[in-house]
């Protein structure tokens, strides 16, 4: 068995941010990864970091600008700490060696980004991300932190208290993906899961083929709660044919969007009178489909960005990547042509239930990141704000597994006296486990029946040896490929920007199938070496929880708030619904619940507003 202090899953930026700061406080931290980390996907980011560092700009600013984007539902603790730490972190990040894009006098440059009321956000060309997990990583190098990677964590080890909130995470089980041996991690101090986005939950997404959820799926299963799921952020310039983003730093600098008419529809059909292109993500994303439509599509699917007003030499300096992209994925010249984009499946704003620090309700299990739901977006995301997350709540989160002092958070987790029960939704069928939970000897899944650490893990290890086995033993049935497709294609019809009640029913349905059908699954690749088939297999068991999660949380909220649009219920519900969706597995079954979203900040109580753009 593996042993360090802290154990940090997953190598992207949240987790190297985690690692390096509970390295700082003297732990010794380890990271398991299932990719390289500088594979991981925050690679991709590409448009910039929003940090207010300018005169002119302050925190207050930003965390305004972020609770409205949030549509009231972000909680004004995690808000207000994103907008006072994100300055000194990026700095931090500066200080390492990140090579941001500076103006003629030195500064580091900052572009616009939509619903932004101040050009905040900065970036190393269009490959900010590529930079910030190459700049971290070099910090991880040099402190001599160790890096498994290429070791898929399978399940954590937890104990199996009845009461989630009287359960301790004591390290996890990882699959070694380079020889197929399963072995245990124990984790003195805490595990911060830092595991990313759930994008493979539909078929057209910005997100890698990694991003499987594997984290938030693990940590709701072993009982803490999934929080705001159903706000599935859909980005508006996404290459139709793959799904590859076209940053918002192409609008940022200047481009625009127009319709099959050649009208400049965001002004034209006012969809956004002031901020036009650069409204938020969410606004954009339903007036292209509003106008493919109403037949002003092209055909019938997508839009128009165009950058070539912008000239060559602008584009080459600060949008290089995207004309690669453009080429490559689209075979379409952006200096010469305007860009093909429709909206894709771009970021998921719900997930794992933690505290400003990263605390959850499992005692010694932390989250950061995407997987991770403090709750700083709410109901919508605005551009920019998920790398200066990653900085700082994966640095807070690591701070506080490595046993430092973080003072009484003000985000509580779990069931207080303050939540309300979801008093009865109508699902068309039953949600949650097929073959009940407690066929096995414990409650929570990855759960040891035994208190002790050591006995903890090892127990966690036999149980998950043996799923494997189970799974690599049977040599018929069906394949994960064919229920991922399956899900992928019914949450993307069903489960998008647009949302009815009778779709997400649907929804339901097939999840369900799909979760029947699982139960016949195999694996067809025989061999202990990179079994990517044993994985993807695993991998698909956390999309259904998850596509389930989602879809629960976007049938019991009939609002209309953010990304999430209701077709019956145009109006955003402030009497009723300013309250987070919360999901807990329970045996088995999911069970919602509700709690109140926190709008009281440090100085002011933010008055929730018609948003308008
Ligand atoms: C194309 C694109 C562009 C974006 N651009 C921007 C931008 O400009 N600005 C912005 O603010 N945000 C942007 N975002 C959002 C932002 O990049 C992501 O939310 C963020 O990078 C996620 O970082 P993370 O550390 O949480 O996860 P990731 O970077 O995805 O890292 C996850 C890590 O977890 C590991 N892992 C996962 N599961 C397991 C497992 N079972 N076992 C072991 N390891 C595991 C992976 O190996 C990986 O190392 C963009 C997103 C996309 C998709």
């Amino acid at each position: 068995m593996h042993e360090h202090d802290v154990l940090v899953i997953g190598g992207g930026g949240a987790g190297l941010r985690a690692a390096i700061a509970a390295h700082e406080e003297g732990a010794d931290v380890a990271i398991v990864t299932k990719l390289h980390p500088v594979r991981s996907h925050t690679g991709a980011a590409e448009g910039g970091i929003n940090a207010a560092l300018r005169e002119g700009d302050d925190w207050e600013l930003h965390a305004y600008d972020t609770m409205k984007g949030s549509d009231y539902l972000g909680d004004a603790p995690a808000i207000e700490t994103l907008a006072q730490d994100s300055p000194e972190e990026t700095i931090q990040l500066e200080n390492w060696g990140m090579p941001f894009s500076r103006e003629d006098d030195g500064r580091v440059s900052q572009r616009p980004f939509g619903g932004l009321s101040f050009a905040r956000t900065t970036y190393a060309g269009a490959e900010t991300g590529h930079h910030m997990l190459h700049t971290m990583y070099e910090q991880v190098v040099k402190r001599g932190i160790q890096v498994y990677d290429e070791w898929y964590v399978s399940n954590l080890a937890v104990t199996d208290h009845d009461d989630p909130a009287d359960r301790e995470c004591h390290g996890v089980v990882a699959y070694d993906i380079k020889t197929g041996q399963v072995e245990g991690f124990k984790a003195r101090n805490g595990v911060v899961l830092a595991t990313g986005g759930t994008g493979q939950v539909y078929d057209h997404t910005t997100n890698a083929v990694a991003n499987t959820g594997d984290g938030a799926a693990m940590a709701y299963r072993a009982g803490v709660p999934l929080e705001d799921m159903e706000f599935v952020q859909f980005h508006p310039t996404t290459l139709p044919s793959t799904g590859v983003l076209i940053s918002e730093g192409v609008r940022g600098e200047g481009g625009i969007l127009y319709n099959s008419e050649g009208e400049r529809f965001m002004f034209e059909y006012g969809y956004a009178n002031n901020a036009g292109e650069l409204a938020s993500r969410d606004v954009v994303a339903r007036a292209e489909l509003t106008e493919v439509n109403a037949g002003r599509g092209v055909e019938d699917e997508y839009v128009y960005l165009d950058m070539r007003h912008l000239g060559e030499e602008r584009i080459t300096d600060r949008l290089e990547n995207i004309l690669h992209l453009a080429r490559d994925f689209e075979g379409v010249d952006g200096l010469e042509e305007p860009m093909p984009v429709k909206p894709g499946q771009h970021y998921e704003m719900g997930g794992i239930e933690t505290d400003e620090n990263g605390e959850t309700l499992i005692d010694g299990l932390y989250a950061a990141g995407e997987c991770a739901c403090v709750s700083v977006h709410g109901s919508n995301r605005l551009g920019g704000n998920a790398l200066p997350e990653l900085i700082v709540f994966g640095a807070r989160a690591g701070r506080h597994a490595a046993g430092a002092d973080m003072g009484e958070a003000e985000i509580t987790t779990g069931k207080t006296a303050e939540i309300e029960e979801e008093d009865g939704l109508d699902t068309p069928v039953e949600p949650g486990a097929v073959s009940s939970a407690d066929e096995e000897d414990t409650v929570a899944d990855g759960g040891a029946a035994v208190v002790e650490p050591d006995e903890t893990v090892r127990h966690t290890v036999e149980r998950e040896r043996t799923r494997i086995e189970e799974l690599m033993e049977k040599d018929d049935g069906i394949q994960h490929a064919e229920l991922r497709e399956d899900l992928q294609k019914s949450m993307t019809a069903n489960v998008n920007v647009f949302r009815n009640e009778e779709g997400l029913k649907q929804a339901l349905e097939d999840i369900r199938e799909v979760r029947e059908a699982y139960q016949d699954v195999y694996v067809n690749d025989p061999s202990r070496t990179f079994n990517t088939d044993l994985i993807h297999t695993i991998e698909t068991r956390n999309l259904i929880d998850l596509a389930e999660a989602i879809t629960l949380g976007a049938l019991a909220r009939d609002e209309f708030r953010g990304a999430h649009w209701r077709q019956a219920h145009q109006e955003r519900k402030d009497d009723e619904w300013l309250k987070h969706t919360m999901l807990s597995w329970n045996d088995g079954t999911p069970e919602l619940w509700y709690k109140p979203v926190i709008l009281e900040g440090e100085s002011k109580t933010y008055e929730p507003k018609e948003r308008s753009y």
